[in-house]
């Protein structure tokens, strides 16, 4: 990694200034797992936090060839083109294992990646869950300083990163394909429960039919779900994104939604409590990684590994030794 580190200022004016290269680097920087480069990236953090919460905070799931990416690139071209400036974020657990990334496709949106009026960020390849998506709040806050005001985080699967994501977004919009009949397609009925939006897409040529089929079935199935706390019902659509069919109506009824949260303050006090659920996994985050990088952890657990798998020490023991001594160390 190339070391020419900006200074706090640089990266901070870079950014309010609306440098796309120096907003790059910030969520480089704080995608680091150096405990230097993350001292300073907390310091620009700090400074743009400020400037930061100005926009409309979107999750969007689905199953892979459910059509993320290329309801993400037309979507977003009608998010642009309605004036706003759209950053494009995506969770990714799986690029782990593959080096990867969903958004590291070159290919994948390729209007939008060409738009200045779009910034386009893939995920951090080779953290942990917690990892990611901590990493993706703070780039959230960065691209927000840097004057975008529609954000969409993009999760792959179904699980533990969309709880991540619903956790950070003020809408969560779960992407389903008709013709799976009553099943749910292995999305978890949890998954369903946290969508304010569940949307058929692909709903074009001969699926117009079944699509039609599955947002009546879908809507009947949220009818059973318990009413929000935001009194917000959450709606069934379609959409297309070849033919744009049903993207400007998703659009407006976010907008609608936004309205309605914010008149009932639910909007703010959900950004509230997401505020402090943030500032426990950043302590969680922090705590891990400076245990876990400490030479002195290191070398005591890498010894005692082999004994764990083989029963010869107990888990429980080693981590209540390995905590004791890491707390003991940082004593004053
Ligand atoms: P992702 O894996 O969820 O990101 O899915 P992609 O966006 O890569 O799309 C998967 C496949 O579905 C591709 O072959 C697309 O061309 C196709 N597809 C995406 N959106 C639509 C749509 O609105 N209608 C139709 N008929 N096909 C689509």
């Amino acid at each position: 990694m190339k070391r020419n580190r900006l200074s706090v200022d640089q990266y901070v004016s870079g950014i309010l200034s609306g440098d796309r290269m120096v907003l790059s680097r910030a969520i480089t920087l704080v995608e680091s797992t150096l405990e230097s480069d993350q001292m300073l990236a907390d310091k620009v953090m700090e400074k743009v936090i400020p400037y930061s919460g100005n926009s409309i905070r979107i999750g969007i799931t689905g199953v892979p060839g459910v059509g993320k990416s290329t309801f993400i690139e037309a979507f977003g071209i009608r998010v642009i083109e309605d004036g706003h400036k759209l950053a494009v974020l995506a969770v990714d657990p799986s690029s782990q294992n593959s080096g990867g990334s969903i958004l590291g496709d070159k290919t994948r949106m390729e209007k939008l990646s060409a738009d200045k009026r779009a910034y386009i960020r893939p995920s951090p390849a080779g953290t942990t869950l917690g990892g990611v998506s901590a990493k993706t709040r703070e780039a959230m806050i960065l691209c927000e300083a840097a004057g975008f005001d529609v954000i969409f985080i993009e999760t792959v699967g179904v699980g533990q990163s969309e709880i991540s994501v619903r956790g950070m977004v003020d809408f969560f919009l779960l992407l389903m394909l008709a013709g799976a009949g009553d099943e749910l397609q292995g999305i978890k009925k949890g998954i369903i429960e946290m969508c304010d939006a569940l949307v058929i897409n692909k709903a074009d040529g001969e699926n117009v039919e079944a699509s039609k089929k599955a947002k009546r079935e879908y809507a009947n199935a949220l009818h059973l779900f318990p009413l929000k706390e935001n009194g917000w019902t959450p709606k069934v659509k379609m959409s297309s994104a070849l033919s744009g069919e049903g993207l400007q109506d998703i659009w407006e009824m976010i907008g609608t939604f936004i309205e309605q949260v914010k008149s009932k303050g639910y909007f703010e006090s959900n950004r509230a409590s997401q505020r402090v659920n943030w500032l426990h996994e950043h302590i969680s985050f922090m705590l891990t990684s400076r245990f876990y990088q400490d030479k002195d952890i290191k070398a005591v657990l890498n010894a005692s590994l082999e004994d764990v798998r083989k029963g010869k020490l107990s888990s429980i023991t080693l981590g209540r030794t390995l905590v004791e001594r890491f707390i003991r160390k940082n004593e004053d």
